[in-house]
């Protein structure tokens, strides 16, 4: 996996101002098309009206539900974000760990859980780290493995001992000379 250098834009978080191009994208951000309260509450209702498309809905949610479980990436591979949104709160979010920015994929804008403004621009962030550490690299598989200590045959372990009981014996006969020497 290749390493990316981490960009940090607008820090300290608790002091930046918002800029014209700010105040520009989150503009454009909030004339976007979206349900409203009233569209929302009349699909609910026929939700309510036929239980074929409330069963419908809710096995596409849980479809799209499992094909995200399968897809989730492992911890070490999110990267934690400290962002500051449009709103002025600071909060976190995630992002695979392989984009420089939280901005550069994916959405760059957010729901505000301190004030709930929905979407809010991101205007400035700061990498916090990785969310796991990555697990240590697996051995390196070409590398040959360590030498085994031959077992040594029964020949050998016979010869080992024949050697050792003549050093016992030349021992023993030399301590039998040392002795009449004193
Ligand atoms: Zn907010």
């Amino acid at each position: 996996m290749q390493e990316v250098e981490y960009e940090s834009s607008g820090v300290p978080l608790e002091g930046y101002e918002l800029t014209r191009r700010d105040h520009r994208q989150q503009k454009r951000l909030e004339s976007i098309d979206r349900p409203t309260a009233r569209q929302v509450a009349e699909e609910r209702a026929r939700e309510r009206a036929d239980p074929e498309i409330a069963r419908r809905k809710y096995e596409a949610f849980k479809q799209a539900w499992e094909l995200m479980q399968r897809f989730k990436k492992p911890d070490h591979e999110i990267m934690r974000w400290r962002v500051r949104l449009y709103c002025g709160h600071i909060t976190e979010t995630r992002r695979h760990r392989e984009v420089a920015t939280p901005t550069t994929h994916g959405p760059y804008s957010m729901v505000c859980p301190e004030c709930g403004k929905d979407r809010s621009l991101i205007v400035a962030y700061e990498p916090i780290g990785l969310v796991a550490e990555p697990p240590p690299l697996p051995p390196d598989a070409t590398a040959p493995p360590p030498p085994q200590p031959k077992k040594p045959t029964r020949a050998q372990l016979e010869r080992r001992v024949a050697a050792l009981e003549e050093e016992n014996e030349r021992l023993r006969s030399q301590g039998a000379v040392g002795t009449h020497d004193l």
